[in-house]
């Protein structure tokens, strides 16, 4: 062998792809030289290799189209490139990328063709999983969009059901969308609001300063309106009284500042409850004139009690006024609330020593309430300017409260003190206690903790009553308690200063 040829065939040995070269002239093509890399590649020794026609990498997996290809482009004569499943002498699938070309004589024939091949395995698998990951990904994609999709429709199907007005408003109030009830309460077409400004709908018919007002402080301040009433006469549907609810909507992303605005339509449940209360100023009032005639008549009967008479008779007659006296106070207590619904309670302001009121009001009490003992702790030394009666009608409610709500107790504490500028009353009770959700319910009109009406009777106005008497009188009236611990309600009024 000459030396280039040496030379030559340490080159071929020393590369990393497989090569080999064949016989064209021979019977089947058998390959007559393969370098040290196509053995490291297959698994099979130069013994092994020398003399077979290619085809036995393909082991058994003979009907690649590939395969069609390497054989036309070899009867044809022609460069190829293809890549083809191949198995090492262990039996082990490579990828095979594989370069064939012809050499040919100074006639044209093909003597034989040399073979360029490279282990593609591991490309070939991340393309694998690169395409998997695309398909999962683009499979992914699909799901998600069918979900928004859905989710959208079920939003949008949820908006258009409701029974209240739900708009969509963007920063500079153009409203962006109108659900179904807000087009059919209002009278309006979509094409007439949507893209609009709030305030140059249907004639300028929601130009409303307080609105206007309060929507301008939501987007700056972050602050929703809560439970906003507006009262408007619109031109077509007339009177309406709205509770508004508008939220600045948070989320980044495309829906970033927007104004959502929900109004209900609360006209007709204000005219019912102004009925409502109509009907209970009437009926106590009407009630009233007659029970007064019958507590007179009841007090000349007392009078006339004969000497002869039995303790029973008499009892029985002290019992009836008694219970004449409990409807009276219903009834007033009643009234009381029509007249604060109405804003006609009276006040007969005047001066008054609070710790005598106080003191004065107990013992009444104690002597209705045997079983409990009702203990006043400090004394204030001050006068104030308000109604005695009233004040007395507040106390009065707290602490036949705290008698009524603690039946396994038997004690209930009252502390006066000076704090600040104000009077400060506590009654302390050890009863059943009020939950943390009940406790911003009890003053509200006709509340009554559930499951208590069995137990205690009432008309879950004596708290209503006593909150708005305090207030009328600038102080606050407020409740501690905790469930099973027992209550603490509390009032201040403000000091007189002479
Ligand atoms: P009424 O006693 O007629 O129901 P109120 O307005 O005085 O009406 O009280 C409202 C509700 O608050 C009561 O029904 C009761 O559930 C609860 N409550 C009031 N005072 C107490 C108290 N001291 N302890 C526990 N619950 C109370």
């Amino acid at each position: 062998m000459s030396d280039l040829l040496n030379i030559y065939i340490q080159a071929l040995d020393s590369a990393n792809s497989g090569i080999i070269i064949t016989d064209n002239t021979q019977r089947d093509n058998p390959i007559i030289y393969c370098n040290k890399a196509f053995e490291k590649i297959t698994g099979y020794s130069h013994d092994q290799i020398i003399g077979h026609n290619c085809r036995f990498l393909q082991a058994q997996d003979r009907s690649q189209d590939e395969r069609f290809l390497i054989k036309s482009c070899i009867e044809q004569g022609k460069d190829c490139r293809v890549e083809i499943r191949n198995y090492k002498k262990n039996g082990k699938l490579f990828w095979n990328e594989l370069y064939i070309s012809p050499v040919k004589n100074e006639k044209g024939e093909i003597t034989n063709f040399i073979g360029v091949q490279n282990d593609i395995t591991d490309r070939k698998k991340s393309e694998h999983e690169l395409r998997e990951e695309k398909s999962s990904i683009e499979k992914k994609i699909l799901e998600r969009t069918k979900e928004l999709v859905e989710s959208e429709a079920f939003l949008s199907s949820i908006i258009q059901t409701v029974r209240e007005s739900l708009l969509v408003l963007d920063t500079n109030y153009i409203v962006l969308s109108a659900n179904n009830h807000f087009l059919n309460s209002f009278k309006v077409s979509k094409e007439e609001t949507v893209g609009k400004l709030l305030f140059e709908l249907g004639n300028h018919q929601w130009n409303i300063e307080t609105l206007k007002e309060l929507l301008t402080k939501i987007l700056p301040t972050n602050n929703p309106v809560i439970d906003y009433e507006v009262e408007h006469v619109f031109p077509h549907i007339g009177k309406k009284v709205m509770l508004l609810n508008a939220y600045r909507i948070e989320f980044e992303g495309q829906y970033k500042d927007r104004i959502l605005i929900a109004i209900e339509d609360i006209t007709e449940k204000k005219e019912t409850d102004r009925r409502k209360d109509d009907f209970l100023s009437i009926a106590s009032h009407e009630l009233k004139t007659p029970l007064t005639t019958i507590k007179g008549l009841i007090q000349i009967l007392q009078r006339m009690v004969p000497p002869d008479s039995s303790d029973k008779f008499e009892n029985t007659l002290d019992k009836v006024a008694m219970y004449v006296d409990r409807l009276n106070d219903l009834i007033s207590d009643l009234l009381d609330t029509s007249k604060i619904q109405s804003g006609n309670i009276e006040l007969h302001k005047e001066e008054f020593d609070i710790d005598s009121a106080i003191a004065e009001t107990i013992d009444n009490l104690s002597l209705a309430a045997p079983n409990h003992t009702i203990t006043l702790n400090g004394k204030t030394g001050v006068a104030i300017m308000g109604d005695e009666l009233q004040i007395s009608q507040v106390l009065n409610n707290l602490i036949s409260n705290a008698i009524k709500y603690s039946p396994g107790s038997d004690k209930v504490d009252v502390y006066i003190s000076k704090v600040g500028n104000f009077v400060k009353v506590s009654v302390r009770d050890y009863g059943m206690g009020i939950s943390a959700q009940d406790k911003s319910k009890i003053f509200e009109r006709f509340f009554r903790v559930r499951d208590i009406q069995k137990k205690f009777p009432g008309l879950g106005i004596g708290l209503y009553i006593s909150h708005e008497i305090i207030a009328n009188h600038n102080g606050t009236l407020w409740v501690e308690s905790e469930i099973g611990e027992g209550s603490t309600f509390s009032f201040t009024l403000p000091i007189l200063n002479k």
